[in-house]
């Protein structure tokens, strides 16, 4: 059975709520995550308990161990300060440990209402739950840091929207739920001993090799003791600097697979680097930098192009919470957190090129490479190519077939260029190519169409056929051809809303 050890719960009352899940009427289990329950050590017998798990999965029935929590957070929602939001329709369940000894929260979304809840209603209706699990596992298997789903359980229960859907719960695992949001919430309130708490309790959790940077430091600190809920300066910039380095493989691996975030939150914002909350999220077809598809984002705030420098900006908030703790002199603390954001700039820039470079299989990017780089995005932009065909068709011009005729054309003077410069490596820099330009990636058509015919027919046949195209992105097997096409329309109408 799952072990639950919940060590959330010891950082005390102001952290979270405690909250029951409130029970639905009919649990049913439409869609369980094998592979990521065999990495929690979920016991055979109970996946294979239908009944079982769907009483789980809906917090019908708790897991010997799990106390329930909905946890306080703040956040910046499109650059305005919300200082109390927090779980209005999630429950933690508790921690697990993972084969990989790895402590992964376990936690139940649309599960009821919390003292959180505000207005809303603490349900999720069928359909962002079904998204959340393709799309997580989508990422998953691209190589994005992602929260994941155990399960998709149906309530038995309507939610009301604009219009009445079938309820749903999903159970997402995360590395933890600690956002910049719940920095936020303590440096809000003016709780410096619980931003130092909460600080203390990240870095155990998530960047251990700082505690024993900081033991080894002590023992040749003269006075090297400190009370239980201390933190020294240095142990929070280097913390920061840990954060940081966890945004730039997450915000980089989304540019390079074309995901548009939708809603980049403070709130939605871990200090783990995962992605979470996929509300309103979408991929790219056509490469433009304003694409965005999320309805309530009316000022492109986080339009794809923008994720650099969004991540930059709720970085910096989240440095304005650590200022306390950094100097007690709010001039001096700025001066010594300012250097990591100006690092990070620097670093998130220098990763971008890196990147980019590997999807054209330069492995370290010379001199002229960024020109190289930035002409062929331009000519993306002008002639509306797709983002990922047009990276496939790169690569496989390296091998198999003749680039396509329709981009000869248009990359005429760019061709020539690119193939002189990976000349002399051609092999491997197809090797790199290969493994950084997905073939297949979840096209909004082709989420939304598997989304409408589950939720009419409840048949889940296509839908997993879809998953298994999914999971191997790098790989051209019989069905990923059914899924590579990009919308007639350009997805021009389309819109996401948030997960409501
Ligand atoms: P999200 O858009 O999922 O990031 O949610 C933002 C905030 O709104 C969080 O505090 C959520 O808990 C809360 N929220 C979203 N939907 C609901 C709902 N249906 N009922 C209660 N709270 C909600
Ligand atoms: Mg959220």
């Amino acid at each position: 059975m799952l072990k639950f050890n919940n060590t959330y719960i010891g950082l005390g009352k102001p952290f979270f709520q405690r909250s029951l899940p409130q029970k639905v009427p009919a649990p049913d289990l439409l869609l369980f995550n094998s592979a990521l329950a065999n990495s929690l050590g979920l016991p055979d017998e109970l996946q294979n308990d239908n009944v079982l798990l769907s009483q789980y999965f809906s917090g019908n029935q708790l897991f010997e161990g799990a106390e329930p929590i909905a946890l306080a957070y703040s956040g910046h929602q499109f650059g305005h300060f919300n200082p109390q939001l927090g779980d209005g329709r999630a429950h933690l369940l508790g921690e697990v440990l993972d084969n990989n000894n790895i402590r992964r929260d376990i936690q139940l979304k649309g599960s009821g209402v919390s003292n959180f809840s505000r207005q809303g209603d603490g349900r999720c209706a069928l359909g962002p739950a079904l998204r959340e699990y393709i799309m997580s596992e989508a990422m998953f298997a691209l190589g994005v840091p992602t929260t994941r789903c155990l399960a998709v359980v149906t309530t038995g229960e309507n939610v009301y929207r604009e219009r009445p859907y079938d309820g749903a719960i999903v159970t997402r695992v995360a590395a933890s739920h600690i956002r910049v949001g719940t920095f936020q919430y303590f440096a809000a309130r003016g709780d410096t001993d619980s931003l130092k708490k909460l600080t203390n309790y990240a870095i155990k959790r998530h960047f251990p090799a700082l505690l024993v940077e900081a033991e080894l430091d002590k023992t040749i600190a003269v006075d090297g003791k400190k009370s239980a809920n201390e933190i020294s300066s240095q142990q929070v910039l280097k913390f920061f600097s840990a954060v940081l380095s966890k945004q730039i493989p997450l915000v980089l691996s989304w540019l390079r697979v074309g995901f548009i975030h939708g809603v980049m939150n403070t709130d939605n914002t871990t200090i783990s680097g995962e992605t979470i909350d996929y509300g309103p999220c979408a991929m790219m077809n056509a490469y433009h930098p304003e694409t965005v598809f999320s309805s309530i984002d009316r000022n492109s705030r986080y339009a794809f192009g923008k994720q650099m420098s969004i991540i930059q900006w709720n970085m910096t908030r989240l440095a304005e919470t650590l200022l306390p703790l950094v100097d007690s002199d709010e001039d001096e603390a700025v001066e010594k957190i300012e250097p990591l954001l100006t690092q990070f700039h620097q670093d998130i820039q220098q990763g971008y090129l890196t990147m980019m470079a590997a999807k054209i299989g330069i492995d370290e990017p010379a001199e002229g490479d960024g020109k190289l780089i930035n002409d062929l995005i331009a000519i993306m932009k002008t002639q509306k190519l797709d983002y990922t065909q047009t990276f496939v068709s790169l690569t496989n011009s390296l091998t198999t077939s003749p680039i396509e005729e329709s981009l000869t054309d248009v990359l005429s003077e760019w061709l020539p260029r690119w193939n002189a410069r990976i000349e002399s490596f051609k092999a491997a820099a197809h090797t790199l190519m290969v493994s950084n330009n997905p073939v297949v990636i979840p096209r909004n058509h082709h989420v939304e169409a598997l989304l409408d015919s589950c939720q009419e027919t409840g048949d889940l046949a296509a839908l997993n056929k879809f998953l298994a195209v999914l999971r191997q992105p790098y790989t051209d097997i019989t069905d990923t051809k059914n899924y590579q096409d990009a919308p007639v329309d350009g997805d021009k109408n389309y819109h996401t809303y948030c997960g409501t």
